[in-house]
């Protein structure tokens, strides 16, 4: 998660002023009439993703042999190899060609005094419709190091990071069995959200799937804590942006919450004025902004967040586990479902 708004402000809002005209297609009947995809392979594969799993990765990719992975520092090149390696390792092939997983960001696309950085990209093809495509992020840069003091951030985005990882695995390991998805998947981690988005921005501007054929963002930063308002019932997941370019995309995330998981999906801060903005502050935001449907997965800020206590020790795994399968559920409907996910009239309209 991204600390403060930069230049945001003038688009955010054009765009508010479209979405206040938004209509009305999110009802009960039109959840209700949704037809989940595949519900007992999904139950499976579900099951795949474990917080023992979760947990071996983060406790890797959040120790500090990694250093906080700053955008173009040692910690991050050692980062964006683990990932690679894992993606090679899984016989999940890239989709620059099959051995090429990294897509190079130069020096001079970023804030004076950065290195060069990478983007990690895997994919799984889809078995009918190839050309259209899920995009799942997480970004893969911290903080790094800063007065001496190594900042892990295994929330910030360790724990997105790893839930890609994990839901990688479930998707490969369904095709494996003869459930190839539908639609193709790209897990994308991009580097150098924490200093301004730009990993996703350079993504969006030389996509490798066109962004017409790009159907959804699901973006995972942040999901691995609770906050101080859910502490007694942390059976919840703050969604942004579901229902901000497409009624379709938050009518299908309801219906896989409601049928798998009963988590309570907090929309706080999708308040078109919720002061915190959050909207704009990590990486869908860049799919958005073309509109390709989204949604931010986040567990709400916590007093670690930013700190050099944002450690694994703090990890609720078992929630960890829950929305990262709920990512997954939601992910597989939307590659497998008859049509992907319209986009509302008054987008359609007025951009
Ligand atoms: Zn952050």
């Amino acid at each position: 998660m991204h600390l403060k708004l930069l230049s945001l402000l003038p688009s955010f809002l054009v765009l508010m002023s479209c979405a206040e005209a938004k209509d009305n297609a999110i009802s009960k009947n039109a959840i209700d009439s949704l037809i989940v995809q595949d519900s007992s392979i999904v139950r499976k594969y579900i099951n795949t993703i474990t917080a023992e799993e979760l947990k071996n990765h983060l406790e890797i990719y959040a120790s500090n042999e990694f250093e906080g992975r700053a955008t173009g520092t040692n910690g991050q090149k050692k980062a964006v190899n683990y990932l690679k390696h894992y993606y090679i390792n899984e016989g999940i092939q890239s989709p620059i060609n099959d051995s090429v997983y990294f897509q190079h960001i130069p020096a001079s696309y970023l804030p004076d005094g950065i290195d060069a950085s990478k983007n990690v990209l895997a994919f799984i093809e889809g078995s009918e419709k190839p050309d259209e495509v899920l995009v799942i992020s997480a970004h893969l840069d911290h903080v790094g190091i800063i007065k001496g003091e190594i900042y892990n951030g295994a929330d910030d985005d360790g724990s997105g990071t790893v839930a890609v990882l994990e839901i990688a695995q479930a998707f490969k390991q369904a095709a494996l069995n003869g459930y190839q998805p539908k639609r193709s998947i790209l897990f994308l981690h991009v580097t150098a959200e924490e200093i301004g988005l730009y990993g996703s921005k350079y993504y969006s501007e030389h996509p490798i799937f066109p962004l017409k054929n790009t159907i959804a963002d699901l973006n995972i930063d942040m999901i691995g804590r609770v906050d101080d308002k859910h502490i007694d019932n942390p059976n919840y997941v703050y969604l942004i942006g579901s229902d901000r370019l497409s009624n379709d995309l938050h009518n299908a995330s309801e219906k896989i919450n409601s049928t798998y998981f009963n988590l309570e999906l907090d929309y706080t801060f999708n308040a078109l004025n919720d002061k915190n903005q959050f909207y704009y502050r990590s990486d869908h935001y860049n799919f958005a902004k073309h509109n390709i449907p989204v949604i931010f997965y986040f567990n709400g800020t916590h007093a670690d967040y930013h700190k050099a206590t944002d450690t694994v020790d703090k990890i609720n795994f078992s929630m960890l586990q829950k929305r990262a399968q709920f990512v997954f559920a939601t992910a597989w409907q939307l590659a497998n479902q008859p049509n992907r996910p319209a986009l509302n009239e008054d987008i359609k309209t007025n951009h």
